[in-house]
């Protein structure tokens, strides 16, 4: 049997990488390409939580004339759309998951508990964080660093859409770009690196939480990575 290096996990999933090709709203080919990956990473015995983003459907600061926090919670409802998506995806496969909400919806979702979240990853299904942190102001990278401080996880998995790592300026702009195998959060701060934002970042480096950044573009990059393959950037410290 194999050895997975983590054994319970934060997989961050931007909405983009839930979009496929369209870049916007939901594939449901590429959901399904990745609860494929997850179901392998349950299989091994990894406990799998998944805080999901929404930027496939809304962006709280991209709105112009619009109240911020009421553009925010739009963005967080976004993020329950993908939740659901990825729930249903997993149960076809018969991945057991429970969805839970940092805002309460109870008809659709269970409300964000932390010891219940806890029970359900020791159980072996897979928890998928809805609705952020449930505050404006805030990202889905930073739930996923709150989330990941909260359950005690030994790792986030950063998965990224249109690349594979963290380099010293945007490799799509510039063919010279350098890709860095291992950063410290105090270089990502001071590099300004588009890795995370500060906020999410500085909760990462202030409870010492290992992050791995790297390509979702091939699903099977997740099951790599939580098996030690040294695949795209390494942010610890
Ligand atoms: N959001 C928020 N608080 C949170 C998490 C998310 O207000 O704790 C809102 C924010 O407007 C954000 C949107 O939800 O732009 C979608 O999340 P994010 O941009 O992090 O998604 P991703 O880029 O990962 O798809």
């Amino acid at each position: 049997m194999v050895e997975p290096k983590y054994k319970r996990v934060v997989l961050k999933l931007s909405g983009e990488a839930l979009s496929g090709e369209k870049g916007f709203g939901l594939d449901e080919n590429t959901i399904v390409n990745i609860s494929e990956e997850i179901k392998k990473l349950q299989e091994i015995g990894v406990e799998v939580s998944i805080v999901v983003g929404g930027g496939n459907f809304w962006r709280g600061r991209s709105a112009k004339e619009m109240d911020r926090t009421t553009s925010d919670y739009m963005g967080m409802l976004g993020t329950v759309i993908n939740a659901l998506a990825l729930q249903d995806a997993l149960e076809k496969i018969n991945v057991i998951t429970r969805v839970q909400s940092a805002i309460e919806m109870r008809q659709i979702a269970e409300p964000y508990i932390r010891r219940k979240a806890i029970r359900h990853l020791e159980k072996g299904r897979v928890v998928i964080f809805a609705a952020g942190s449930g505050n404006p102001y805030f990202s889905t990278d930073t739930a996923a660093a709150l989330r990941a401080a909260e359950i005690e996880a030994d790792v986030i998995l950063l998965a990224k859409k249109g690349v594979d790592g963290v380099y010293d300026s945007d490799p799509h702009k510039n063919y010279n770009a350098k890709k860095f195998q291992q950063l410290r959060y105090i270089d990502v701060l001071n590099m300004g690196l588009g890795v995370m934002d500060s906020t999410a970042t500085s909760l990462c480096m202030d409870n010492e939480i290992p992050l791995i950044v790297f390509g979702i573009d091939k699903p099977d990059n997740i099951v790599k990575v939580v098996l030690g393959e040294k695949i795209g950037t390494e942010v610890k410290e």
